[in-house]
């Protein structure tokens, strides 16, 4: 049975855009859900939020991501304290820094405080190849080797096949899909508390509203204990319920072509 799970990303908005309807989901079934973010996101956009400047950024968007969190009905908010490098030119994006030893302790120490039952967190290509998200999955797989064996690591933003979209992890095909249409109204209002990206969601498919750029399916992939290559497609993993809970909810396993 699965009681908690918590959910590392690198910076506010992670949470909610990435795997939010899936939280949102966990949450209504019970589950305690914990959010962890590394940063506060001060390196981000600044948005059209009236009164925000650089030196106040990182404060506003630890408000949005508390008012993100509540809004998807999460337990708790945890934020390791790392700084978020600001956007470079040309929009290169940078990891934050830190000590990997730390960073990982860091990690490990959450998943015991909360007995995390399943961790949540960006697969290896960090979705679109964002430094920081591909830094908290090296931390978080770290992490796991301390932590009891039965605990599960699943990456979010797995690639399904047929449904386009530039934030999946092109090298991790996903285990697991969920339609998490019947919680988008929840996703809608975590994403409306992070205020200073709307401006970001919207304009990269030139979309009117944020609610248009609230993906309809989250998918994750099992990255521990791995899965043996020939473990059959249409059946839940012994022993794994947070694979057994998803499908109760209507996930799928993606068939995957080569
Ligand atoms: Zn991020």
């Amino acid at each position: 049975m699965i009681r908690s799970v918590i959910c590392f990303g690198a910076h506010p908005d992670d949470e909610t855009m990435l795997i939010g309807g899936t939280l949102a989901m966990l949450a209504q079934r019970g589950v305690r859900v914990h959010v962890v973010s590394a940063t506060r996101g001060e390196g981000g956009e600044m948005g059209d939020a009236p009164g925000v400047s650089r030196a106040t950024l990182g404060a506003v968007r630890e408000a949005e991501l508390r008012g993100a969190a509540a809004a998807l009905g999460a337990a708790t908010v945890d934020i390791l304290g790392y700084v978020d490098p600001v956007i470079g030119e040309d929009e290169a994006l940078y990891a934050f820094e830190a000590d990997f030893d730390t960073l990982t302790r860091q990690i490990a120490d959450l998943c015991r405080r909360y007995d995390a039952d399943v961790v949540l967190s960006h697969g290896a290509d960090g979705e679109y190849g964002h430094p920081a998200h591909v830094l908290m999955h090296r931390a978080v797989l770290r992490a796991m080797s301390v932590l009891p064996p039965d605990a599960l690591f699943y990456s979010f933003a797995a690639a399904v096949p047929g449904i386009e979209d530039h934030l999946w992890n092109t090298n991790e095909p996903a285990h697991l899909a969920l339609d998490v249409r019947p919680w988008l109204d929840i996703k809608e209002a975590a994403a409306l508390c992070h205020r200073t990206q709307h401006a970001l969601f919207k304009r990269r498919r030139n979309l009117k509203t944020v609610r248009e750029a609230l993906r309809t399916v989250e998918s994750v992939r099992r990255r521990l204990p791995p899965l043996p290559d020939d473990a059959p497609l249409d059946e839940t993993p012994p022993g794994d319920a947070f694979a057994a809970l998803l499908r109760a909810a209507g996930a799928w396993q993606p068939v995957h072509t080569q």
